[in-house]
């Protein structure tokens, strides 16, 4: 069997959903909100007016990481991260956790 260079159609598609569409990135902290968006926390905490970015619904201010998310995208993160070494020289940052 040849080892497959590209990621798998699953883990890409995988990768898709759990990009925030407010800073392109895999979601940091993501917290799913009252419409069913998921952003990161962050990413929602700097929309002033407190509302989803993608569809204006009003968000409540509890958000709650979803640590299940957050366990997908550490996966995801350790998979797709095999492939390119060092391109950038952005070291890559480690989110802190709060709680
Ligand atoms: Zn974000
Ligand atoms: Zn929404």
């Amino acid at each position: 069997m040849a080892s497959d260079p590209k990621l798998p159609d699953l883990l890409v598609s995988l990768m898709d959903k759990l990009t925030c569409s407010v800073c392109t990135q895999l979601f940091t902290d993501p917290v799913i909100i009252t419409c069913g968006h998921t952003f990161c926390k962050t990413c929602l905490e700097d929309q002033s007016g407190n509302q989803c970015p993608k569809c204006q619904t009003p968000v409540e201010r509890t958000l709650e990481v979803n640590v299940v998310l957050c366990e997908m995208i550490q996966q995801v993160n350790g998979q797709g991260g095999n492939e390119s070494q060092g391109a950038s020289g952005e070291s890559r940052r480690q989110p802190e956790r709060k709680y």
